[in-house]
């Protein structure tokens, strides 16, 4: 007995969850929400109540299984005092098959409400990845960003699996042995209210102690998994920096903190033994506690005749068979806790902001106004400094400046992807990060170097901007970027799967197909930054015929990596140190003989032979 209880506790400190490890928390900047205790309560409850017919068959499944249990320490009893009366053989036979009967009974039971309960854990698990899809897929594009990937993609893997375990095993485990222990004692407060009150105050003893290792258990075991986690790092990054520790005399230093980490594990370790060590014996002694005393109880009863032998021993059998349910729940409460906390940070995501097209504003006209925004990332000073500007509709408006000037952050910020610290971005009147999805894409779109091509068909990967277009309407984007030659020549046309596994496409291809998907959502605002700058010269050409067809009858907004897109603008803005320095045409900044004019100067001089020049 205990030694699952042991395996448990060794497995907890073997893979310390990510989200109790104070360590992680520590190096994280999250700002998703986590819910509270009250919540997370309310979510179970709500989870259970959807598929509460289940979760019903669970709890009567067990029930019977538990019922069935029951009748073998009764009949045993019975089979004594039968035996003690002096009773036929042919009645123990009859005892004996009723024995077999119900044991099988149990069996199948048992087996049954497992089955079921299963089934009820996959379907829940199923649901909370559903919900937690949903929520995600509804963050505002700027709380992700702030959040950064990697939390959201910690509670999406390693806290759903915690979750999804407690609720395939430890859910239905809890709920079966609760049910077992529960129907045990009542069986033996049925068979003498005396016994049972024996039974009850016995096992009272095991409460101080459980609470008396749950208390330091937690931290313990975290410590532990800290310290583990400490020893691996320090190893690995003096494995990994060998060159470097040699090179700069380094090693007695590396030694030394090794050794200190390892002293720290030696030293969390024994400190958990410590906890087991007290643990698992006063657990040992507390289980037979209620069994002597039934025993002691019993026998000066019988003794005295006031009962019979037979219920001495089918009490004692009863407390005996407790054994084994109640060790499956101590150990499983253990996980629940674990899992609480898992399931906090996975239902924390419904208290975060959502972006729903249902309570987007609708922006009144096509106008983009920037009044006074102010920047700042989470590490660092401020990058934009109070920015103003007006983009008229239809316009075509290149942003130029030195690098880290902050135009890729106005760029981010003029498509809703982050929300200003102060001042505000705004289109026909209404902020852009309030924008709902949906109504956000009719709205802006910006171009990047990233052309990510998703898992799934031609057709998945361009509905994704537009989820209702029809074939034409594909086979039209795909011919306005240059690509529905190439789409055509797929073995299955729109069907055909692209990405890992399916067709690879270059960067060319994948450009276009972002491309096309800009066609589709159609938005009034095209925001380019550097949309071209990484790819090779024929395909940047290929690319750039795309998307002048794309940039047709839209405002552009261009972050200029080539000072010839500023010179065909409409209008130029000039960025330094996060301000805008200088707004106006080509010849007019020109002319001003500013920045602007300085670098058109520089560029022109080292590079006449490009055809911008050339039409300058
Ligand atoms: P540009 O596009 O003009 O080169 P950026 O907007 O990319 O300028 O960057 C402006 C400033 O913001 C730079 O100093 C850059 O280091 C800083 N910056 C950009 N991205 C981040 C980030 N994710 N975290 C912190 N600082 C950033």
């Amino acid at each position: 007995m205990n030694k699952r209880l042991r395996r448990g506790a060794r497995q907890a400190t073997k893979h310390p969850h990510p989200a109790n490890n104070p360590k992680s928390r520590a190096h994280s900047r999250t700002t998703l929400p986590v819910a509270e205790p009250r919540d997370v309560r309310r979510a179970t409850v709500r989870l259970i109540r959807t598929d509460a017919k289940a979760f019903t068959a669970v709890l009567a499944l067990n029930s019977l299984a538990a019922i069935a249990g029951l009748a073998s320490p009764w009949l045993v009893g019975r089979i004594i005092d039968e035996v003690r009366r002096g009773g036929g053989t042919s009645a123990v036979d009859k005892l004996a098959l009723a024995i077999l009967m119900a044991a099988t009974a149990q069996l199948l039971l048992a087996r049954w409400a497992r089955y079921v309960g299963h089934r009820f854990g996959e379907r829940t698990l199923a649901r909370i990845r559903e919900e937690f899809v949903d929520r995600t897929l509804a963050l505002p594009a700027s709380v992700v960003e702030r959040a950064g990937t990697g939390d959201l993609t910690a509670r999406g893997t390693a806290d759903v699996a915690t979750v999804g375990t407690t609720l395939r095993d430890a859910g239905p485990e809890l709920l079966i042995n609760s049910v077992q222990v529960l129907f045990l004692l009542g069986a033996v407060v049925a068979l003498d209210p005396l016994l049972g009150a024996c039974g009850l105050l016995g096992l009272a003893g095991l409460w101080p102690v459980l609470r008396w290792y749950l208390r330091r258990a937690r931290t313990g075991y975290l410590a532990e998994g800290t310290a583990t986690s400490d020893v691996a790092e320090i190893l690995a990054a003096t494995a990994s920096g060998a060159r470097t520790v040699e090179a700069l005399r380094l090693e007695r230093r590396r030694v030394t903190a090794s050794r200190d980490a390892l002293e720290t594990s030696r030293r969390t370790r024994l400190h958990t033994l410590f906890l087991r060590s007290v643990f698992f014996p006063s657990v040992e002694i507390a289980y037979l506690v209620p069994v002597a005393t039934v025993l002691l109880v019993g026998g000066a009863l019988h003794a005295r005749g006031t009962i019979s032998l037979g219920t001495v021993v089918a009490a004692a059998l009863y407390l005996q068979q407790m054994v084994g349910p109640l060790d499956e729940i101590l150990m499983r409460v253990e996980q629940l806790q674990s899992s609480g906390a898992s399931f906090a940070r996975v239902e924390g995501l419904a208290q975060a902001p959502r972006a729903t097209d249902a309570d987007s504003p609708t922006p009144a006209d096509d106008r983009i106004d920037v009044t006074g925004v102010r920047y700042a990332y989470d590490r660092g000073g401020e990058v934009l400094g109070g920015v103003d500007l007006t983009v008229r509709p239809g316009e075509r408006l290149a942003v130029v400046g030195p690098s880290g000037a902050g135009k890729t952050t106005l760029s981010r910020l003029l498509a809703g992807v982050d929300a200003p610290s102060a001042g505000s971005v705004t289109v026909g009147g209404v902020p852009v990060v309030a924008l709902g999805p949906e109504v956000l894409r009719r709205q802006v779109v910006l171009v990047t170097q990233e052309h990510h091509v998703f898992l799934g068909t031609v057709r998945d990967n361009l509905r994704i901007a537009e989820p209702s277009a029809t074939d034409e309407e594909l086979w039209a984007a795909l011919t306005a970027v240059g690509a529905d030659a190439w789409v055509r020549l797929l073995p299955d046309g729109l069907d055909t799967a692209l990405g890992d596994g399916g067709c690879r496409t270059d960067g060319s291809q994948a450009q276009q197909l972002a491309l096309a998907r800009v066609v589709l959502a159609d938005p009034h605002t095209l925001i380019l930054d550097e949309a071209t700058a990484l790819l090779d010269p024929t395909t940047a050409r290929h690319t750039e015929r795309a998307l002048a067809a794309v940039l047709e009858g839209r405002t552009v907004i261009a972050i200029a990596h080539r000072l010839h897109t500023a010179h065909d603008a409409d209008r130029v803005a000039v960025m330094e140190n996060g301000l805008l320095t200088e707004l106006g045409t080509h010849d007019e900044l020109v002319a001003a003989d500013g920045a602007y004019a300085a670098l058109w100067r520089s560029w022109h001089g080292e590079r006449p032979a490009s055809p911008g020049t050339a039409r300058a």
